[in-house]
This record gives C-alpha cells, structure tokens and sequence, in this order.
C-alpha cells in the first residue's frame, strides 16, 4: 500500500484544512519546534483506527480537535482523510475518520461507513496500522528498549503482519 495524500482539518494545530501529498521517493517534513511535525504522524495513525488518547498525547480522544488559541475559535469536530494505491488492485483507497464533540468517530472506506474495527483490520492485513512498527514516534526507541517482554512480543507479530490473525481468531472464539 502506497500512502499518497493526508488531509486534516480541525485535527490538532491543523485547524484550516491541509492537504499534504506524498510523492514516490522520500518526503521529508521539516520546521520549527511545536509547529506540528508529530500531529502530523499522529492524524496518520489516527485515521488508521489508532484508539489510545494517551499515545495520541491527549487526555481523552476529543483533544485532537483544535482547542482554540487566543486568536481562534475551538471547533466542533476533526476530520482526518488518507487515499492510498493498493498492491494488484486499480481502485485508490480512501479512508476517512471523523471525531465531533460528545458524539465519539466514524468512519468511512470508498464513501461507505464501517465500523472501526474494519478500519483496524484491513490496515493490520496491509502490516501498516496505527501500531505499525514503520511509524516511529518521538520517544518510541526509548520506549522499545524498557518494554516489557509482552509489549515486545507484541511489537515482533506487528512487524511480521500477523496481528490481524489474532484479531481474527479472538472474533472467531466469541462466535
Ligand atoms: P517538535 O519539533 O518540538 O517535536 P513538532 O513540530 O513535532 O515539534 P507538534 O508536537 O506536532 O510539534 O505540535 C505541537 C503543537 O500543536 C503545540 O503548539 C500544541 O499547542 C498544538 N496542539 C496540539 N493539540 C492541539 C489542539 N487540540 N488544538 C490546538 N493546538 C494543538
Ligand atoms: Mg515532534
């Protein structure tokens, strides 16, 4: 799967709508402090069906809607769209997920709703996802070398794409 283009609005520092696309090749995102290099990996993850607030840097999942600063207004919702080539198929992928206060996410593959259990799926087949081992977070080499044995384990079935079996056999088990 091939990652071409990252929308936001409303999602974190990102309050008016960025389009960002991703050539071939490397693609390089450089500024300042604060400026908002890691929401950017971090509306990646997060359109992927990543569910920890915590790993998100935020209380609750509501906190990646713009708060407001001391010239803007806060806003109601956050929309995060990626579209993507696939391996061996002509159609583009588009995911969409969007969170509004008070009413949790939704979200839509090809302009059809499903639920986010689907989302995480289809990414954990693509061995990307929100937990893929290819998105390095700020902090994350430190916290690979403290896991626990488990954690670890954890990491090692993400990076050899079988993750999705193990949701697939826990669904299977409660049928
Ligand atoms: P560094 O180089 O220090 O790692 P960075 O480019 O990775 O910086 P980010 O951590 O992506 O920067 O961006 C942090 C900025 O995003 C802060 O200014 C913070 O106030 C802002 N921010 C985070 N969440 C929200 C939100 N919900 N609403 C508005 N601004 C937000
Ligand atoms: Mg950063």
């Amino acid at each position: 799967m091939q990652i071409k283009r990252l929308r936001l609005t409303g999602f974190k520092s990102f309050v008016d709508p960025a389009d960002l696309r991703i050539e071939p090749g490397l693609t390089g995102i450089v500024g300042p402090n604060g400026c908002g290099k890691s929401n950017l990996l971090e509306a990646l993850r997060w359109v992927m069906g990543e569910t920890s607030a915590k790993s998100m840097r935020g209380a609750g999942m509501e906190d990646v809607i713009f708060a407001g600063t001391a010239t803007r207004p806060s806003r109601d919702f956050a929309e995060v769209t990626i579209q993507a080539d696939q391996v061996g198929e002509d159609d583009e992928l588009e995911v969409v997920r969007r969170i509004e206060r008070g009413a949790g996410s939704a979200y839509r593959i090809n302009g059809r709703d499903v639920r986010a259990k689907d989302v995480a799926l289809m990414f954990a087949d693509a061995a990307t996802g929100a937990h893929s081992p290819a998105l390095v977070s700020q902090g994350r080499i430190s916290a690979i070398i403290m896991a626990k044995p488990g954690e670890r384990r954890a990491m090692l079935e993400e990076a050899a794409g079988i993750s999705g079996l193990h949701v697939r056999r826990k669904d299977a088990e409660q049928r």
